[in-house]
């Protein structure tokens, strides 16, 4: 069997201190299949790829010219990818130096890859920062096996289709002998528009691969000294009231500015409640460069100081917004003190919160999960209250249904969620890719229309910034 190359925008080599569940993963498959990564370094300039070996993974990590990484990553990927992928059509900021600047990288990453590749290696390559990545190598004679996995959200034609050179684009998918997708609903999106620009059957299969967590490991984290100490700290310091938990990076993807209005609307139905709900928002700052980013950060100061200052009694405070960033070992501790979880994005991939906070949670007294149904998660746990993240009267229903909910009922949809987890978990998700990836050839007609794998989950915690 050849080598594994797994090609990401970042790498996580030993030692770093924000490895979560996905990497753990790759990192995991990597030694099992004397894998090679490769991604950026993290420094900016030119010259060849630095080459080293840690804890048995060969890692290959190129430096990239700063404006070349600015017009790949900060503007084309973040800007223009990203929200047209999450349905933000009117924050897409399309520039064709930018594009230019995105396919350019693509191409480094390609010749770094020549210098390392054999005949029989397969590569793994990740998410929407290197869609050209398998048609430059194309170009450079590669016949290898080369599979792509897309973490965000695959759009419809009709938002796809808003993008200067979408066609462009979307051909690159179909250079990859292997498209994973997180959900039926992305594969078919993507399914119908290779077909409408005739772009379908020639190589590449797609197929459903929802990523996972590592349930057994989370429950054991939150379980554990630290997070147990942090969920006592945390509950002492709420003198008996309910909690509620969310946990985002500050993203518009994420619904925050509407969940705050959903909570607020929650609490206007409940003026006379003797005891009130408090909700803790960890909302981590990322991309703080970009004007979007800043203009929601303000929104978000702006409403929670004023559903504070509307409904807080001098014994309470209803919003606690918290800015900062909490390794899992405390962030499971937040999750196992709250009565529920407010995970309600207007679009995602898939959302790990949400498993994250279900593999949390205390088997005799589980919390309840409150999910946006425009997250992929949603698929895999169709026992958490489903909402749409847009209706607030509904989002507010929904806490007052959490919050009175019977612990036999939590504890049967726990249990349910729980066992789909456990079977769904980040290391099958990538043994299954892999497999499906080295697997034998299909007929090309027949690949197109492949039946999806059995759902998998795939765990991990790439942090995005
Ligand atoms: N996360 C973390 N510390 C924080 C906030 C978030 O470690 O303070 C982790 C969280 O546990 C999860 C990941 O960041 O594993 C976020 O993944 P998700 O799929 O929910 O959203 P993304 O940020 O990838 O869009």
């Amino acid at each position: 069997m050849g080598r594994l190359f797994v090609v990401s925008n970042r790498v996580a080599q030993p030692g770093d201190v924000q490895t979560g569940g996905l990497a753990t993963a790759l990192q995991t498959v990597l030694r099992e299949q004397r894998g090679v990564w490769v991604g950026w370094s993290g420094s900016y300039g030119e010259g060849p790829p630095h080459v080293h070996i840690g804890e048995g993974i060969r890692y290959c990590t190129l430096d990239i010219p700063e404006p070349d990484f600015n017009a790949y990553y900060h503007h084309f990927a973040n800007r223009t990818l990203w929200p047209l992928f999450h349905y933000r059509v009117d924050l897409v900021d399309y520039r064709r130096e930018a594009y230019e600047g995105y396919r350019d990288v693509n191409r480094r990453f390609a010749r770094a890859l020549a210098r390392e590749l054999c005949a029989d290696d397969v590569v793994w390559v990740h998410d929407y920062h290197l869609i050209p990545l398998a048609q430059e190598m194309r170009k450079l004679g590669f016949a290898q096996r080369i599979g792509f996995f897309l973490h965000i959200p695959m759009p419809s034609w009709d938002v796809l289709s808003m993008l200067p050179g979408h066609e462009e684009l979307l051909g690159c998918l179909a250079d990859y002998d292997l498209v994973g997708l997180q959900t039926d609903g992305d594969r078919e999106n993507l399914r119908a528009s290779l077909e409408t620009i005739g772009r379908n059957g020639i190589r590449c299969e797609l197929a459903t691969f929802p990523i996972g967590i590592d349930a057994n490991a989370v429950a054991q984290v939150a379980a554990a000294p630290v997070a147990l100490s942090a969920a006592e700290e945390l509950r002492a310091s709420l003198s008996g009231k309910r909690l509620a938990v969310g946990v985002d990076r500050l993203d518009y993807s994420k619904g925050l500015p509407e969940r705050f209005r959903a909570f607020a609307r929650y609490l206007e139905r409940k003026r006379a409640h003797r005891e009130p709900l408090t909700y803790l928002q960890i909302a981590p700052a990322t991309r703080t460069a970009v004007p979007e980013y800043q203009k929601l950060r303000k929104e978000l100061e702006g409403l929670a100081g004023h559903i504070n200052g509307t409904h807080a009694r001098p014994d309470w405070t209803p919003i606690r917004y918290v800015n900062h960033s909490y390794p899992h070992s405390v962030l499971t501790g937040f999750y196992r003190a709250a009565d529920l979880a407010l995970v309600t994005p207007l679009r995602d991939g898939m959302n790990l919160v949400a498993k994250e906070y279900v593999a949390s949670q205390d088997p005799s007294d589980p919390g309840v999960l409150v999910l946006s149904r425009m997250a992929g998660a949603a698929d895999s746990l169709p026992e958490a209250l489903l909402v749409n993240p847009h209706d607030m009267d509904e989002v507010a229903s929904a806490i007052d249904t959490a919050v009175s909910m019977p612990a036999p009922e939590r504890r049967r949809r726990w249990q349910a969620m729980m066992e789909n987890l456990r079977r769904n978990d980040i290391k099958r998700w990538a043994s299954d890719f892999l497999e499906r990836l080295r697997g034998p050839a299909t007929a090309p007609s027949a690949r197109l229309d492949a039946a999806a794998p059995p759902k998998t989950a795939l765990m991990l915690a790439t942090r995005r910034t």
